[in-house]
């Protein structure tokens, strides 16, 4: 399986590449020169498989000769081995159609586990091999710090450099990354917003001095083995609700449209879905972008599901080339056009091709409030605000054939929220024991203002240098 980039002018790669280089060297998003696809058969003999083979099945037709089937099937297990449930994602059900998808149950309680206890593993695999030192620099809002710290942890031949927004994670999720003091760890609070952070990392891949010295690598969605790994539970989930016979609907709640973009590439690769719910706060860019066609850049309001607090969704760029003809050429254009002016029309193929399968929904504080309230008295579930948007979404969709089941995707263990939830529901849920002592342990971080010069030259004095 080669790779190509959205925009056309990097080089073709394989997985292994792909999954080490993170963006494209012309600014773009690889992704697989074509889709995969099983046949009905093939989808019905998932049924009753675990989720690790599950996992194995989906994801081998990606990997190409990066990893053979053995390899691949011990680093899931060792990976999903790591989760408190059983079944990894469960799927736990909330009234006669409604289904809720527990994505939850990793070692930092968010669903970027599913996909970032794999990438650690595949980026020490991937390591062994060569002569090369990995610099992953990324940027948090909180999730994503949190589980690339805990994959990332003590492994060899890899330094992470995680730079949060100071005062403006939760205290669970900044404990999650400051209290992993292994040493090629390393937290820096930025003195600024989320998008400064955001832009801090962009702009040290940009700065040719800095990234010539090291060899950089990011895990935020961009990369595509994490899409990768997130393809798997749409099967699983929609395998056990009666796939291939039945077709099964998602809502995501989303900000930078990865994990929903997943569910795009279930559905191409041949799953019956019916249709996607993408489901956003009042940081409404997708909802805009899918309802009327306008992809523009609003100013970032602070929300209660702060992880989709986002005003420009990386992953839409990939499904934009996808239903764009695959014209590498013509989406450079476009987002050279989106970079100058924070905004993009739709062209009509885009449009009619994202209509067959997604709709949107813009969900305020209070239908999610709402939401959370209902779970939790018609089914007794405490749900995290992230699925408290997911499921308002959801129960909007009353147009949908009536024996297709909807299933929303539970993104975070509600303790992660717990002043959230407690305001909405009265409830504080317990911080559950496999979380231990994060409130004893001890904190490491530095804070740094929010300039290239400060940032560089810290984690220019701590990576490793190209040999
Ligand atoms: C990251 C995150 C999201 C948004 O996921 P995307 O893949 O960026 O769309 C939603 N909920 C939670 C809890 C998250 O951590």
């Amino acid at each position: 399986m080669k790779y190509i980039s959205t925009r056309g002018s990097a080089p073709a790669l394989d997985f292994e590449a792909v999954t080490l280089a993170g963006l494209a060297s012309d600014g773009g998003l690889y992704i697989p020169e074509h889709w995969p696809s099983f046949s009905e058969r093939e989808i019905a003999d998932m049924a009753g498989l675990s989720y690790v083979e599950t996992a194995v099945r989906v994801m081998m037709p990606f990997i190409g000769t990066s990893l053979t089937e053995d390899e691949l099937r011990a680093l899931c297990t060792e990976a999903y081995g790591r989760f408190a449930h059983d079944a990894v994602t469960p799927l736990v059900q909330i009234d006669h159609r409604h289904w809720l998808l527990e994505l939850f149950h990793g070692p930092t309680l968010a669903f970027k586990d599913v996909a970032l206890q794999l990438v650690g593993l595949l980026f020490e695999k991937f390591l062994s091999g060569r002569d090369t030192h990995l610099t992953v620099v990324g940027a948090t809002s909180g999730d994503t710090g949190s589980a690339a710290i805990d994959a990332l942890a003590g492994r060899a031949k890899v330094d992470i450099f995680m730079l949060h927004p100071e005062g403006r994670v939760s205290d669970v999720q900044r404990r999650q990354m400051t209290t992993v003091l292994a040493p090629n760890v390393h937290n820096i609070a930025i003195k600024g917003d989320f998008d400064q952070a955001q832009a801090l990392v962009k702009a040290m891949f940009a700065d040719r001095d800095f990234s010539s010295r090291f060899t950089l690598s990011a895990v935020n969605s961009i990369n595509w083995a994490r899409l990768m790994a997130q393809v798997v539970y749409y099967f699983y989930a929609a395998v056990r609700l009666g796939a291939p016979g039945r077709k099964v609907a998602f809502a995501v709640p989303t900000g930078n449209f990865g994990d929903v973009f997943a569910g795009y590439v279930a559905a191409r690769m041949g799953l019956p879905v019916e249709r996607l719910i993408v489901a956003t706060n009042v940081n409404d860019i997708l909802h805009r972008a899918l309802s009327t066609g306008d992809y523009s850049q609003g100013t970032v309001v602070a929300t209660a599901t702060p992880s989709m607090d986002i005003q420009v969704s990386s992953n839409f760029e990939r499904l934009l080339f996808d239903l764009g003809g695959r014209n590498g050429f013509a989406m450079g254009e476009s987002m050279r056009e989106f970079e100058a002016h924070r905004a993009l029309q739709l062209t009509n193929a885009q449009r009619e091709g994202a209509a067959g399968l997604f709709t949107s929904e813009r969900i305020d504080a209070d239908d999610m409030q709402m939401a959370m309230r209902w779970a939790s008295e018609r089914a007794g579930q405490i749900i995290d605000p992230h699925t408290a948007i997911g499921l308002a979404a959801a129960a909007r969709a009353e147009d949908l054939p009536a024996d297709v089941p909807i299933v929303t995707l539970a993104t975070a263990h509600p303790a992660k929220f717990r002043d959230a939830v407690e305001r909405a529901t009265g409830m504080r849920p317990p911080i559950p024991s496999r979380i231990g002592s994060l409130f004893e342990r001890e904190e490491r971080f530095t804070v740094l203002p929010a300039t290239l010069e400060a940032v560089t030259a810290w984690i220019g004095e701590r990576a490793t240098p190209k040999a």
